[in-house]
This record gives C-alpha cells, sequence and structure tokens, in this order.
C-alpha cells in the first residue's frame, strides 16, 4: 500500500486507514488540565517536543464486500496540511460515488470539513451520513454554547461555522441515530458523548474478530496512560473521561484492537490495562 495507507483485516471485513494529513496544536490545549511538570516529563519520555502536538489526522475505509463505509472525512480545505481524504480513497480503489456510508463521529471540522468539496457540495454523491441526533441538533440549534471549551475564542467560532456550513449542505443525506445502531453487519456506532454532545464510537466485528474505533474520545496515547487527562476541545469535560474509561473497559473486557483518529498514523493497536490507565501499542 502506499504511503498514508494501513490495509488489514477484521475477520472478515477489510480495513483501510487514510491518512487525511495532520496539525500540530498547543500541548497545553490537548492536556489542559496535566500538571506541567509532569506532562513535561510524560512528552520527554515519549521523546516529544514540550511544546507543539502532532496531531494525525486518520480516517477509517471498511469494506464488507457489500458495503463501503468511511468513517470520519477529514478536515478538507480547513487547513494546508490536510484534506487528503479523497486522494488516498482513489489510490485505495475507491470513488466518492462508490461510498454508502459515511459515519461522522461528530462534527468538528478535522471529521466532517472533508464531507463537502472545493465546490461547497457533498463529497459522497451516494452516501447516506450517518450522526448523532444531539450532534445535529447541538450544532444547528439556536443556542449551541461553546463556552465550556478551554481553548481560544477564534478556535471555537471556527467549530461553530464549519458544522453549521457542513450540516446545512448535507441536510437531506444524513441519517440520525439515538441509540447504539448497528450500522450494516459487523459496523456499530455506538453512542460516546463527552468530546461533543452527540460524539460517536465505531465498532467492526466479524469472525471473533474486533476493533473499536474511539473518535475523539482519546486523542493521544497519553490519554490513555493518563485517564484523568483532559482535551480542552471536550465540552463536558469529566463526561468525556468518564465515557473515555467506560469505552476502554469494554475494548479490554472484549479483547478489541484500538483505533482513534489522532493516534500517531497508522492509529490502530492494542492497549492493555497498565498503572491504572492503559498502555498502547501500535500496530495491528
Ligand atoms: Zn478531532
Amino acid at each position: 500500500m502506499p504511503e498514508g495507507s494501513h490495509r488489514f483485516s477484521v475477520g472478515s471485513i477489510n480495513c483501510t486507514v487514510l491518512s487525511d494529513g495532520y496539525v500540530s496544536y498547543p500541548a497545553s490545549w490537548f492536556f489542559c488540565n496535566a500538571d506541567p511538570a509532569t506532562l513535561n516529563r510524560a512528552l520527554e519520555s515519549h521523546r516529544l517536543p514540550a511544546d507543539d502536538v502532532l496531531s494525525p489526522y486518520t480516517c477509517l475505509l471498511i469494506e464488507t464486500g457489500r458495503h463501503v463505509i468511511l468513517i470520519d472525512t477529514g478536515a478538507g480545505d480547513t487547513s494546508r496540511t490536510s484534506g487528503a481524504i479523497v486522494a488516498r480513497l482513489e489510490i485505495a480503489g475507491i470513488r466518492p460515488k462508490d461510498v454508502d456510508t459515511v459515519v461522522i463521529t461528530h462534527a468538528h471540522p478535522d471529521h466532517i470539513g472533508g464531507a463537502i468539496d472545493l465546490c461547497g457540495r457533498s463529497a459522497f454523491p451516494n452516501a447516506r451520513y450517518v450522526l448523532s441526533e444531539i450532534e445535529w441538533e447541538f450544532w444547528t440549534g439556536a443556542r449551541t454554547d461553546l463556552s465550556s471549551l478551554r481553548v481560544p475564542d477564534p478556535a471555537k467560532e471556527a467549530l461553530q461555522s464549519m458544522a453549521r456550513r457542513c450540516l446545512g449542505v448535507l441536510r437531506h443525506q444524513l441519517e440520525p441515530i439515538q441509540r447504539e445502531t448497528e450500522l450494516v453487519p459487523g459496523v456499530i456506532a455506538i453512542p460516546a458523548p463527552g468530546h461533543t454532545p452527540g460524539h460517536l464510537a465505531v465498532a467492526i466485528e466479524s469472525d471473533g474478530k474486533s476493533l473499536l474505533n474511539l473518535g475523539d474520545a482519546a486523542v493521544h496515547p497519553l490519554h490513555l496512560e493518563e485517564p484523568g487527562w483532559q482535551n480542552g476541545f471536550d465540552l463536558v469535560p469529566e463526561q468525556a473521561l468518564t465515557t473515555r474509561r467506560s469505552l476502554m473497559q469494554r475494548a479490554i473486557a472484549d479483547g478489541m484492537r484500538i483505533m482513534a483518529f489522532h493516534f500517531p498514523f497508522p492509529s490502530v493497536g492494542r492497549a492493555e490495562a497498565s498503572n491504572g490507565g492503559w498502555h498502547w501499542t501500535p500496530g495491528w
């Protein structure tokens, strides 16, 4: 496979992680309640710089034989270092019109931005776009309150304007869900609120093998090692931590591999309980 793609299978379901690109964020946004000295030591032990965190954007293509599903769409034209998803899909042999289901884990720009093309139209014309009904209501309602986010105001404004723009374009293709839902056989959307009100995780299960895509319930492996560390983009921080813990408990209990949209490419790996948190080892 070309650089930026990593193919593996979950039982009889073919999966390909596809890099949409990357953006770097201040470490203080990603680990907003971490003690600075502890955070510095943790970053140093992972040989990471102290100021900025490089954050990959990783979408997941799922091919079941009958269905072509894309989990998250990347950032579209919102930054110069991302927006590669359609090109990556084409290298993997998938045209936009072949995709029948797009899951939007949540309506932040790095997940929904690639759902519309450069002309402002739906990028996947034949797809149903699955997202949580609560997510739709939150971003399109009269009062979208982002005051609890611990990031600068311009970042909050960007979240809101992009969500409204994309959801407006996609409204005729949206399929809102209200609870845990099997979207196609073996692909299950799971409510995982906290990061946003309608944030979804996605499980893939086939022939006794399984993968849990955390979405943004953890945005860096350090969020698994230190389960109390919060992400400044979490709307309801305590709920986000509870959700992260329950997803990880489910994954450990069921022997699932773990993927997360912002983890180091190829973003899939194994997790095991360690020191009150979880240690993540990349690879399939
Ligand atoms: Zn994200």
